[in-house]
């Protein structure tokens, strides 16, 4: 039931709390990335002002229209990339954001490997992987995980752990442990996964970020 003395984000930051309390896990080893895409700056300040430090976006230009103006507003912003990039983008986005979840290509490490060099600037980077083997999706099939950070490790990137978006309509746990595992047979400790619908899930699974948009600004 909605409690109307809660806001969404509090009532996020004890749902979060929970389920890492349940799993035996510190709630400061989950980040939460509020995932403001297609919301107006004054639907993001109210969050700001509540203390909401980590944001998400899908687009670097319509991140490039919001985020420069709320950061001088406002300091210690950190500003996630959680959708596709192309590889002529790269620069912007080394410029604009703090961290990079979706590199899912060979081309794409040289891209950002060039733009971090140029830019003087480290961006650490979570490799997508397609976890559900799905043809829409984006991401790394599970296969070529091994090359891809094989690849990245050459370059210098830093890589810092997997991210997954699971197919819609069924079930994400398996999912979740599936990527879980793959990241620990590859000695990556961090795990970006869990939206709105199941954020708790992913926690007791591991999740080290959680990307959660319209459980804390409603539909898009
Ligand atoms: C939009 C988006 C989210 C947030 O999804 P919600 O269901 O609104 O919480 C998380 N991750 C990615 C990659 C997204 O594009």
């Amino acid at each position: 039931m909605e409690r109307p003395d809660i806001t969404p984000l509090a009532d996020i930051r004890a749902r979060i709390a929970r389920a890492a309390a349940i799993a035996g896990r510190s709630p400061a080893a989950v980040e939460l990335v509020a995932i403001s895409k297609t919301h107006p700056a004054e639907r993001i300040i109210p969050l700001i002002a509540q203390g909401q430090r980590c944001f998400g976006e899908n687009r670097v230009q319509e991140a490039q229209a919001k985020w420069p103006a709320l950061r001088e507003e406002h300091a210690g912003l950190s500003l996630h990339l959680v959708g596709q990039l192309q590889s002529n983008k790269a620069e912007d986005a080394v410029a604009l954001f703090d961290c990079i979840h979706s590199l899912d290509r060979p081309s794409l490490v040289t891209a950002l490997a060039k733009a971090m060099d140029k830019a003087g600037r480290q961006v650490p980077c979570f490799v997508q992987v397609n976890i559900g083997a799905e043809d829409q999706k984006g991401g790394c099939a599970i296969a070529e995980v091994p090359a891809l950070l094989a690849a990245a490790r050459d370059a210098e990137l830093p890589v810092i752990g997997l991210m997954c978006v699971p197919p819609a309509g069924i079930e994400a746990a398996p999912f979740f442990a599936l990527l879980a595992k793959i990241a620990a047979d590859n000695g990556l400790n961090r795990l970006s996964m869990g939206m709105s619908e199941d954020f708790e899930t992913a926690i007791m699974l591991g999740a080290t970020h959680v990307r959660i948009g319209s459980a804390l600004f409603g539909a898009r």
